[in-house]
């Protein structure tokens, strides 16, 4: 049985005042029935790590470097992570593909490190418009994922998040079909490379413009476990809205 996950990217957004959203989900959902995890920006993980005392949402980053210490300035170990609080981090998000041209490979090199630290690793994985539109979306998502999923992976250590780059942060949605056809494919190919109990376990989430009033139809939809939220993860209300339908599904 996988335990279902709404997870929050804050992205470059927020400063100290905004952990009172932080507090205030925390407040409203003391006891909840899935796994709640907020990611900050790496300056506020140790701040929203002592906001949550109860350990109701876990807090985790946005990225990490492959290596655990070094010449490596403005990165972060998983190691720092760890130390700050977190116990998850998000790796290959389109935006670090795109702005900082991160390969599968150096996925990979950062999903090692991440694990062998202790921590979760949510891969992201999604196609352009322009890849959707060439019928190319599952020959893309493939090769992230054999590119991207290091061979240590489990049930416990990993989260596969399919992103379509199109809908992030746009307010498109792919049809509940085409979520579903992802997912599926996802479930398939992580059977087949790593048998079918790990490959069952592996929680998958959806990510593009998921609000309140789309969660629940989203979270119908087989072999979605949950979702990366972007810009409705800032604001409490709009989290917990979406944390009410991931309860209900
Ligand atoms: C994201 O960037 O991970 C994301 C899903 O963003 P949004 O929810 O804003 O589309």
């Amino acid at each position: 049985m996988r335990r279902k996950l709404a997870a929050g990217n804050w992205k470059m957004n927020g400063t100290a005042a905004d952990l009172s959203e932080l507090q205030a989900l925390s407040h409203m959902h003391a006891a909840p029935a899935v796994d709640i995890l907020i990611c900050p920006p790496a300056t506020l993980i140790h701040r929203a790590k002592e906001k949550v005392p109860g350990g109701n949402i876990q807090i985790g980053g946005q990225d990490c470097h492959a290596a655990n210490s070094g010449a490596h300035t403005g990165d972060i170990s998983a190691q720092m992570l760890v130390d700050a609080g977190a116990s998850a981090v998000i790796l290959g998000h389109s935006e670090r593909r795109e702005d900082h041209g991160e390969q599968n490979e150096d996925v990979r090199a950062k999903s090692i490190a991440a694990m062998n630290g202790g921590l979760k690793a949510i891969i992201c994985v999604g196609e352009s418009l322009e890849q959707r539109e060439a019928a190319n979306t599952l020959d893309i998502i493939g090769g992230q994922m054999s590119g991207s999923i290091p061979d240590q992976a489990t049930g416990e250590n990993l989260i596969v998040a399919y992103e379509p780059i199109w809908a992030i942060g746009t307010g498109k949605v792919p049809t509940l079909d085409e979520i579903g056809q992802v997912h599926d494919f996802i479930r398939a190919r992580l059977e087949r490379r790593f048998g079918e109990g790990v490959g069952r376990s592996v929680r998958l989430l959806y990510g593009g413009s998921v609000k309140p009033s789309n969660a629940a139809e989203i979270f119908a939809v087989s072999n979605v476990d949950g979702a990366l939220v972007g810009g409705a993860s800032l604001k409490a209300d709009d989290f917990s809205g979406i944390i009410q339908a991931l309860e209900k599904a």
